[in-house]
């Protein structure tokens, strides 16, 4: 499931292909997604649009268009973009391809059809739905220890719960949640308004070496994460406790554990983990 880091690479991978390509044709499936597409709302502020700038918050993608509209998508559980050419034959689950002026298509290809793409008003794009509930991305530079330890302060839930939560910080999965929780050396089921400044202030540094690392190492590929250039990453080598039950912890031996939190594994070392 593509988080922060995958997502990134992802806008990385698009931006120098995609930014001042026009769009000179829709195509849809005409299966929803997440929800249905609006296929002649697409048409209408895409077809004939130059592709203006491709950025990225938390999860989502956005694709700002000359048309004064902006295109939101999220890859869900399996979503990929796929640049290729029109007479290459498209991969099973395409469900969206935008024609470019350069001869490319740009396909969404999406098995599980969890992703989402939808068309705003650019200037209210920050008010849809999607994008208006977002809590602060951490790589933004408002992301501080002082907003981490507020929203820390704002709740007693568990603090492996808070970190999944879009509304707090947006971007974090499990994958990033688990190993940042580890390299702070904080138990997943510890409740947040029990972190004290310190264990604060390490959570806040744990999460961006995570994400930075997970950038530098282009993403975590357990089985369908690509980026636009069709490469996988290569985070999945470098992790300490996701997807490790029973193996032993890096840094003191002895065996990893995992326990379920909201119907999502949470894998830890109880010993270094407090
Ligand atoms: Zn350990």
């Amino acid at each position: 499931v593509p988080e922060l880091p995958e997502v990134e690479m992802v806008a990385r991978t698009l931006r120098p292909r995609l930014v001042g390509r026009r769009i000179v044709g829709v195509e849809t499936s005409g299966k929803p997604l997440r929800r249905p597409i609006d296929r002649a709302r697409l048409r209408k502020i895409a077809v004939g649009a130059t592709v203006e700038s491709v950025s990225r918050t938390g999860k989502y993608l956005l694709v700002a268009l000359s048309s004064q509209h902006t295109l939101v998508a999220h890859l869900g559980m399996s979503g990929r973009f796929v640049f290729a050419q029109p007479d290459v034959a498209r991969p099973p689950h395409t469900h969206v391809v935008l024609a470019l002026d350069d001869g490319l298509e740009l396909r969404y290809v999406d098995h599980r059809r969890f992703g989402i793409l939808r068309a705003y008003a650019t200037e209210r794009v920050r008010q849809s739905a999607e994008i208006r509930i977002l809590g602060m991305d951490p790589l933004e530079e408002a992301f501080t220890v002082e907003y981490l330890r507020a929203r820390l302060r704002e709740t007693k839930r568990d603090v492996k719960s808070f970190l999944l939560d879009q509304t707090r910080i947006a971007g974090v999965g499990n994958i990033y949640a688990c190993e940042a929780l580890f390299l702070a050396g904080i138990a997943p089921r510890r409740r947040t308004h029990t972190l004290g400044d310190a264990r604060a202030a390490k959570l806040h540094g744990a999460i961006l070496q995570v994400l930075r690392a997970g950038i530098a190492n282009r993403g975590t590929s357990f089985s369908d994460y690509v980026d636009a250039e069709g490469t996988a990453g290569e985070n999945q080598n470098t992790l300490h406790v996701y997807g490790r039950e029973g193996e032993p912890c890096h840094v003191c031996g002895r065996p990893i554990r995992r326990l379920v939190q909201g119907a999502r594994s949470t894998f830890y070392c109880a010993e270094c983990q407090r």
